[in-house]
């Protein structure tokens, strides 16, 4: 399913099987996510992606064919494509340990072709063993919800009270991981998604409201996952003194002047970017120890528009995913 040019629908496609280049392997798509930043990238709000595009870095894939140089996996392995898809490794953040802010980063399904297909390439030193007793579909949120959910957890500290705005898929995720290392989250919504509060709930929230009241109490720390500017001065309103406000989202839109009031008492503000693999290594070993239960809304690839359309629209539980092959 293919991205011809910004704000068209996605458009169903023949191209040929790629052949994998140097240390890249060829992988059959078994599972894709649909992640926001894919809205994002089709909406146009992200600069130049490849085009035509296929988009989509939440992949789970069984290894097919391997490249010259590529003697990681077998024909037959099955792992996790992230949103990650190459660093350069030289670069002054790639020496740092902080390839997620790699000068030349290449990142899946914007600037290399991504999983909503039924084959794709991967460069192999990017992928991920992914552990068994996962099914594809549970295992695919992962790579992205889970892994850059997981980045802005550790970046909101060791906040107790800890703040989610915005209960979709990293925050399903992030909410189990929270509570497992017994933390309280505080889930905020969209006004009047009730549906959204009593999942929040379900997955062990101390408490679920709407984005536009003030929790119960204070915050130690929120996590922004809603791609909406006007959260930032809500969030920062709900943090106690010393708090964090992580924005996690690859695209907000603008953040209103406010007052600084609401930064004083060194309160922090920062954004987290991509992920590394290092991120995702620690979050799948963590993800089993904590029991992690992924909720999916599985699609055939060819209804990619209407799970794109359903995540916009925020009537999705959990996670979106694509499944190649099914009608
Ligand atoms: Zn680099
Ligand atoms: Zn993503």
């Amino acid at each position: 399913m293919v991205l011809e040019a910004p704000r068209q629908p996605l458009r169903e496609v023949a191209w040929p099987i790629p052949e994998p280049g140097s240390e890249q392997v060829l992988l059959r798509v078994e599972a894709c996510g649909v992640c926001r930043t894919d809205l994002h990238v089709a909406d146009g709000e992200l600069a130049d992606p490849i085009l035509p595009l296929v988009l989509g870095h939440e992949i789970v894939g069984t290894v097919a064919v391997t490249g010259e140089g590529a003697a990681r996996f077998q024909p037959g392995a099955r792992v996790g494509v992230p949103w990650l898809g190459w660093t350069c490794g030289g670069c002054r953040y790639c020496r740092a340990g902080r390839e997620n802010l790699c000068s030349h980063a290449r990142f899946t399904g914007y600037h290399l072709q991504g999983g909503y297909a039924e084959y794709t390439l991967a460069h192999e030193q990017f992928c991920f063993p992914l552990p068994d007793g996962l099914s594809d579909i549970h295992a695919a949120p992962l790579l992205c919800a889970g892994f850059i959910g997981y980045r802005a957890l550790v970046a909101a500290g060791d906040a107790v009270r800890l703040g989610l705005y915005g209960f979709g898929a990293a925050a399903h995720l992030v909410a189990q991981v929270a509570r497992h290392e017994g933390r309280r989250v505080f889930a905020f919504t969209r006004p009047g998604d009730d549906a959204g509060q009593a999942f929040a709930r379900d997955l062990g929230a101390w408490w679920a409201g709407p984005s536009d009241g003030p929790p119960p109490e204070e915050l130690d720390a929120a996590i922004i996952f809603a791609p909406v500017g006007a959260l930032v001065p809500a969030a920062l309103r709900a943090v106690a003194r010393g708090g964090v406000v992580v924005c996690a989202g690859i695209h907000m839109s603008d953040i209103p002047a406010m007052p600084y009031d609401l930064l004083w008492g060194e309160r922090v503000l920062r954004s987290v970017a991509n992920l590394t693999r290092r991120d995702g290594e620690a979050f799948l070993q963590l993800a089993p120890a904590a029991g992690v239960r992924t909720e999916v809304q599985p699609y055939p690839l060819l209804r990619a528009n209407e799970a794109l359309a359903d995540l916009r629209s925020g009537n999705v539980r959990g996670a979106a995913v694509l499944v190649p092959g099914t009608a």
